[in-house]
């Protein structure tokens, strides 16, 4: 089945954030298995800096929507340029990442279009007109295979999980520009507030470095913020810091917080609780600190230190940085 797959980006302050990319990348892949074509979206104001890039990964070709009504995610306007460039370019699939604007958004988009969708997806594969799809269910605990088999699909890919490909910079494809419709909106975003911490998200971050109860109070995750900072991760949160009031809940990670699949998950003074593990289990490679040997994460994580994280925190700060010059 020859297709055409709607890869659909994602930007902020103008740059187009990794799990785009992932999703352009991804889409290629799908689209070449079946000699089909990658169309990615880019939506924003003031976007035209941001076209050329889809290209370097794969697209085909791009279809821009610059519009100040969507500045930032409006998801009324978002759904409805998904909806006409799918239409317009009769896309069999809608692929996004499975960001929170993505998992918002892919709802609101497959019930426009009367698409099966599947969410947070760890793996795709196209068979004929069947979309075959991995997705963690239970709090990860199973992995679902789903079989989407409508016309139109829609699918989440969970960031992190399938690696952009190597940009190819040479590469350029023809740019179309859509009008936002005038699609009288239900909602309107009064404004948006930018979460307090850091810039980097945990749900983007290759590497994070995550502390818990044991970190004893706020001004202690000053180590984690040093240690994060030369790594170039982000830092986490299990929910007992956050309950603590010692990290916001933009830095959780779990159940009940964000889901994370990070290639280095390094977690301090935490014991690796089912409920933090059903959001980090996708972690690539895991370093656990604790003083007790028996904490459920020494069992599971790749490489564990029986210590005091206090002792180790420093320590490990000052050979990555000797390391790194
Ligand atoms: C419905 C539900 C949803 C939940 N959702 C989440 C979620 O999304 N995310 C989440 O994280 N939790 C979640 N929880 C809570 C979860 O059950 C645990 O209570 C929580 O994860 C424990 O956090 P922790 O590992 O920081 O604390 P603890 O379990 O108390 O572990 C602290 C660890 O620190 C070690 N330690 C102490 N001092 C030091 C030191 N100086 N050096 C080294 N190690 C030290 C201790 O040995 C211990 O292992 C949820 C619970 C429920 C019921």
């Amino acid at each position: 089945m020859a297709c055409t797959i709607i890869a659909v980006t994602e930007q902020h302050q103008g740059e187009l954030k990794k799990p785009g990319f992932e999703v352009i990348s991804e889409a290629r892949r799908l689209a070449d298995g079946c000699g089909g074509k990658v169309i990615a979206v880019v939506l924003g104001s003031g976007i035209d800096g941001l076209t050329a890039s889809p290209a370097h990964y794969g697209a085909d070709a791009v279809i821009k929507a610059d519009d100040q009504k969507l500045a930032s995610y409006h998801p009324d306007y978002y759904a409805a340029v998904i909806r006409n460039a799918a239409e317009s370019v009769q896309a069999g699939l809608i692929l996004m990442p499975a960001t929170d604007m993505g998992k918002d958004l892919a709802p609101r988009v497959a019930a426009m279009l009367d698409a099966g969708l599947a969410q947070d997806c760890l793996k795709l594969e196209l068979k004929g007109d069947v979309l075959e799809a991995e997705r963690p269910m239970y709090a990860g605990k199973a992995i679902a295979r789903v079989a989407v088999r409508s016309k139109v699909k829609v699918a989440t890919l969970r960031p992190n999980v399938i690696a952009a490909a190597a940009p190819d910079a040479s590469k350029s494809a023809p740019v179309e520009a859509l009008t936002v419709p005038d699609t009288a909106a239900k909602l309107n975003v009064v404004s948006v507030k930018k979460a307090e911490g850091a810039s980097l998200d945990v749900a983007e971050a290759d590497i994070i470095v995550t502390g818990g109860r044991g970190m004893k109070d706020a001004g202690n995750f000053k180590l984690l913020e040093t240690l994060a900072g030369i790594l170039g991760g982000a830092v986490g949160a299990t929910r007992a810091a956050v309950d603590a009031g010692w990290r916001p809940h933009a830095d959780q990670v779990g159940q009940t917080g964000k889901t994370v699949s990070p290639n280095l998950y390094m977690m301090f003074g935490a014991s690796g609780s089912i409920q933090h593990w059903a959001g980090m289990s996708g972690a690539k490679c895991i370093v656990a600190v604790n003083k007790n040997p028996e904490a459920p994460i020494m069992e599971k994580a790749d490489y564990s230190i029986v210590g005091d994280l206090f002792e180790v925190v420093p320590a490990l700060t000052e050979a990555i940085q000797k390391i790194k010059g």
